[in-house]
């Protein structure tokens, strides 16, 4: 047995297989010197990635929309391609890996793609890439399409939101990451989907540990790998307790969430996409109190289009059927990075171009998204919030586009529903002239995570500041004392998103306070549903 440590960012323990994810490597193999056996690999390949993008197409189609799953199907097509296979053949003829033909005449084919005039084939040079890419990936042996044949335990160096967001969800059982925060999209992708997850872990990336029976204790940020008999029965009996705490819960489905006294709270979920709906029902979740939109646009080649996010957005509507749903902007920029948005290097991103400032300077990035939120308001509650607000005037202007947005959906006579327009309060400027911005908003909703590090000046990405993070600063209360009172003495409505809401020392706190909704991970729902059941406040 080998065992080790790591940071939990989510409790719980999960037994299965070790799915050890090694990103490709950048020396591709050489040719094993006989062509007839690299083409039957070449043409082995295909085959694999057929069946790959077949069940890729069909999962798109589901859950996102048949627009989408068209870019899937184009790759299909381009895998029988006369052109590009007879180029691979030659090329293996010549010598090459079938590997590194697959990877060159990619590359080239591509290149010859962008260089045309025709915007449709300009943009089919992604998809060519990314045809070849798969087709790399399964010569390599890599797994970087997330292959997993049965459910296990996913180890990797770090993943990144793009590599997250491609992730077989239905087959993880939990996370170990060598890198990343407590705020990493891992840990972030971990709570939604309610497995235990360490971060920061010690452990080493062998193949050899591939395919071994593991275990993660969520809960003490233990793994074992290969563990033996007393270890193994000793974990089955603590994952036996979890799941009875977890049975024992379910009394307070479907309940209200109200306290001894009757003060009644929101109990909201936070997801990433239209896929995480699931998590937010199976939860008991009374809605979504923030969907963070950016995640639609990370692990990807260029912006999704209103058509894009409209469908992603209704998809979500019809999954809530009736329950409220809170759809956050685009919060781009710091820690999440996309390439396509071209934006330049900076010394501080977190104080940087991010946020609410890329959409109010970018209206080609700002008006499909508002065009998108407007249009899925039709088929239910739909209220949008905009991140990183640190005046009035930017208020003022966020307000006076969404009406010019809604006028120009009018006047084109497509569908549209009324959206509430609220604001997250993450920065102190914001919590400080928080009356000024409750006289414009319909709500508030707290993004504690990064109040905490504008507050208390703590990068909430550097894991040698974790001991110095602390979201129960006297500074962090009395703002958020502020903000609801703010709030209240303007008539609207304040909630808090950030994690800080799942805190259970604090939902007193925050009853008292007198907060309207608490938005968290969709399986924390039920416990803190419980906690304000027994709350006396
Ligand atoms: C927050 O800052 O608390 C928040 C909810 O937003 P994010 O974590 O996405 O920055
Ligand atoms: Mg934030």
């Amino acid at each position: 047995m080998r065992e080790g440590t790591g940071r939990p960012v989510f409790s719980g323990v999960a037994i299965g297989k070790a799915y050890v994810y090694f990103p490709r490597q950048s020396e591709l193999p050489a040719s094993c010197g006989d062509s007839e056996i690299e083409l039957k690999n070449f043409n082995a390949a295909r085959e694999t990635a057929r069946e790959q993008l077949q069940a890729l197409f069909e999962k798109t189609r589901r859950e996102i929309g048949e627009e989408q799953a068209m870019i899937l199907d184009v790759q299909i097509m381009m895998l029988d391609d006369l052109d590009f296979v007879e180029s691979v053949q030659e090329m293996i003829a010549g010598g090459a890996s079938a590997a590194q033909a697959a990877h060159e005449t990619g590359d080239a084919f591509s290149a010859a793609f962008a260089a045309m005039d025709d915007e449709y084939m300009k943009a089919r040079a992604v998809d060519v890439k990314d045809m070849a890419r798969r087709l790399v990936d399964i010569l390599c042996g890599g797994r970087s399409g997330f292959q997993m044949e049965e459910p296990g335990i996913l180890i990797a160096e770090d993943l990144t939101p793009s590599e997250t967001v491609q992730l077989p969800k239905d087959k993880i059982l939990a996370f170990v990451t060598r890198q990343g925060s407590s705020n990493s999209h891992t840990a972030i992708l971990a709570r939604i989907m309610n497995i235990p997850s360490l971060v920061q872990a010690q452990i080493a990336l062998s193949p050899e540990i591939d395919g071994k029976m593991m275990i993660v204790d969520g809960f003490e940020g233990r793994y074992y790998i290969e563990p033996d008999e007393e270890t193994q029965a000793a974990m089955t009996e603590k994952r036996k307790r979890a799941l009875e705490h977890k049975q024992a819960l379910e009394q307070y489905r479907g309940k209200e969430s109200v306290s001894k006294s009757g003060k009644k709270i929101l109990l909201c979920a936070n997801i990433g996409s239209a896929d995480d709906v699931r998590y937010v029902l199976e939860g008991d979740a009374e809605g979504v109190g923030l969907m963070r939109s950016e995640f639609l646009y990370l692990g990807r080649e260029d912006f999704p289009t209103e058509e894009e996010l409209f469908e992603a957005y209704r998809s979500v509507v019809e999954q809530l059927k009736g329950r409220p749903l809170v759809i956050r902007t685009l919060d781009i920029g710091a820690d999440k990075q996309c390439d396509y948005f071209g934006l330049e290097h900076e010394e501080n991103p977190a104080l940087g171009y991010r946020g609410i400032r890329i959409c109010l300077t970018r209206e080609d990035i700002f008006r499909p998204q508002m065009r998108a939120i407007y249009r899925a308001a039709a088929f239910g509650p739909v209220s949008a919030m905009f991140p990183m607000i640190i005046s009035v005037d930017e208020v003022r202007r966020i307000k006076e586009f969404c009406k010019s947005i809604r006028e120009g959906l009018v006047a084109e006579g497509i569908p549209c529903g009324k959206v509430d327009l609220g604001i997250m309060i993450e920065t102190p400027a914001a919590a400080v002239i928080s009356r000024e911005l409750a006289k414009e908003v319909a709500f508030f909703s707290v993004g504690t995570n990064d109040l905490t590090q504008y507050t208390l000046a703590i990068d909430r990405q550097n894991a040698k500041l974790d001991a110095f993070y602390d979201p129960h600063h006297p500074a962090v209360m009395s703002l958020l004392k502020t903000i609801v009172e703010s709030a209240h003495a303007e008539g609207i409505w304040a909630g808090i998103c950030g994690e800080l809401g799942a805190d259970l020392t604090l939902t007193e706190t925050f009853l008292e306070m007198g907060f309207d909704e608490l938005s968290v991970s969709p399986g924390r729902i039920l416990e803190l549903r419980k906690k304000v059941c027994e709350s006396e406040v």
